[in-house]
């Protein structure tokens, strides 16, 4: 006989846009289901995205590191970068892992009220669902749910991507081995990631990319400097390809495209398809309530909820902009709103993020072009990390902060910066965009010295002087 529960709020999808929302909900006396269908909470930004891809990258860039270390006057044997032992990467790897999801139940399993489910969850009408566990059916009746199943690899449709050796970036972060050669298709932030991260392990990397440069939606300037670095790093970088074919030629790879008309063919022991996610929707029975999605995913309303009232969906089940924080500040907003509690609900002109290439490219806020587009008079205050006394300092005096601000009441509405250390800086980018700070604000805060986050208020200076502004708010308010 199946089995049955009810509850006031079933949550489908343990990542980041599932679980907060569980929390916040249990903590506060609701009955809550949480189902997860993977091997533990934490979604595909534990075990398969943002941190497995950061501890390679850890690995990388000490290794990178070491090469430098005679400028620091640091006389070791040879500036030659040491070997990797990848087990030991691995095995570093599945410890974090299994810490952080361990943790994340326990927490869960801590709050009266919440009930932590290991299955896969299928709505089967606008008021209940099956939960399908190792030990059989579970009937769910509930008031309300949560949708937030994720997102899955964008399967391309060419002749080869189902070859033994074509990887997604799943693949990628499971690789048993580092390849030798590696052609990754996809110059968005994961493609450009593993790039940089295969290449500083010792992997010779070719970088394809359908449109004319990588990373489409970052600001041109900063994907423009970080692109010839990468070319610099010894990273083959072929912007505007069309990829026909991907064949075994014996014991190789061959990537078949075209690129500046003419046919190539580029050959690794690796290729690896980063061209983006898609919404996780397959055999969720949407069918069976009146949830409506299509490609960019289920469609909500500014409060996030479906087509099917009482239901919620969160994160990158919802579509684009696909980051872990965006999916738990949804979370939190529906966790907010269905308590009764005031939720203002995020916007995409104040997100941040941060493409952990390197050097590291941060942004929060809209682009100059985003700005444009909106309707806004903007002007870019600007900032060379080759005369900053922290970068330089760390060997890191390379790259551009480029602050996007309203013309006329000098109102922030961008924060764009590359430079190695950049993720650390978008916390107050996120909050001089989302406050709606003005460049006055930001040149008057005093910044510690010597930090990166001076530069914040060296390029504000810079524009104000420029502009003859006094320094004081064009509003009067200082
Ligand atoms: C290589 C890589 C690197 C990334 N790096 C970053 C980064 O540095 N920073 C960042 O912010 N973002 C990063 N991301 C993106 C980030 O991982 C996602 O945006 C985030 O995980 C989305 O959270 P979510 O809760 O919406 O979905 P997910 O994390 O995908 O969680 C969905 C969960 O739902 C479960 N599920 C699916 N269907 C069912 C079902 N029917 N029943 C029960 N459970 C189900 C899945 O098992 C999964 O655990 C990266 C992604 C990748 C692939």
């Amino acid at each position: 006989m199946t089995d049955s529960r009810q509850c006031d709020v079933l949550i489908i999808g343990g990542g980041p846009g599932g679980t907060p929302a569980a929390l916040a909900l249990a903590a506060k006396g609701k009955r809550v289901i949480l189902v997860e269908a993977g091997q533990g909470l934490g979604g595909t930004c534990l075990f398969e995205g943002c941190i497995p891809s950061k501890i390679f990258r850890e690995t990388a860039a000490r290794r990178r590191a070491a090469r430098e270390m005679s400028a620091y006057g640091l006389m070791a044997k040879s500036d030659a970068p040491p070997p990797v032992d990848w087990n030991t990467v691995l095995a570093r790897k599945e410890k974090i892992l299994t810490m952080r999801s361990q943790a994340a139940l326990a927490k869960a399993r801590q709050i009266p009220g919440l009930e932590v489910i290991f299955g896969r969850a299928r709505l089967t009408g606008p008021r209940q669902a099956v939960i399908e566990t190792e030990d059989g059916a579970l009937q769910v009746q509930f008031a309300k749910a949560i949708i937030s199943t994720g997102s899955v690899p964008r399967a391309l449709p060419i002749e080869g991507a189902d070859l033994p050796g074509v990887l997604d970036s799943q693949g990628l972060v499971g690789l048993k081995e580092i390849p030798r050669s590696l052609t990754l298709i996809g110059g968005g932030p994961i493609g450009v990631e593993m790039a940089q991260i295969f290449s500083m392990l010792g992997t010779q990397v070719t970088l394809l990319e359908a449109a004319p440069r990588i990373l489409g939606p970052a600001d041109p300037v900063l994907a423009g400097l970080l692109q010839k670095r990468l070319e610099d790093d010894g990273i083959t970088v072929l912007t505007g390809v069309g990829i026909e074919a991907i064949r075994q030629v014996e014991d190789e790879l061959v990537v078949f495209l075209h690129h500046d008309g003419k046919g190539r063919e580029v050959a690794a022991q690796r290729v690896a398809i980063a061209a983006g996610r898609v919404p996780n929707v397959e055999g969720l029975g949407l069918e069976t309530t009146a949830i409506a999605h299509d490609a960019h995913g289920i469609k909500v309303n500014g409060h996030l909820e479906t087509d099917e009232p009482g239901i919620f969906a969160t994160g990158d089940v919802t579509g684009p902009p696909m980051f872990a924080h965006w999916a738990t500040a949804q979370a939190l907003a529906v966790a907010a709103h269905m308590l009764g509690m005031p939720a203002p609900f995020p916007k995409p002109e104040h997100n941040s993020a941060v493409i952990f290439s390197s050097p590291e490219l941060g942004m929060a806020g809209l682009t100059e072009e985003a700005a444009r587009a909106a309707g806004l008079d903007v002007a870019v205050a600007e900032y060379d990390y080759k005369v900053d006394a922290r970068a330089q300092i760390s060997l890191g005096g390379f790259g551009r902060l480029r602050i996007v601000h309203e013309r006329a009441s000098h109102r922030i509405v961008g924060i764009h910066a590359l430079v190695e250390g950049a993720s650390e800086l978008m916390g107050e980018a996120a909050l001089a965009v989302r406050l709606g700070l003005r460049l006055e604000d930001v040149a008057q805060a005093i910044h510690p010295h010597p930090t990166l986050t001076e530069s914040f208020a060296f390029a504000a200076r810079a524009a104000l002087m420029q502009k003859g502004a006094s320094g004081a708010r064009p509003d009067g308010k200082n």
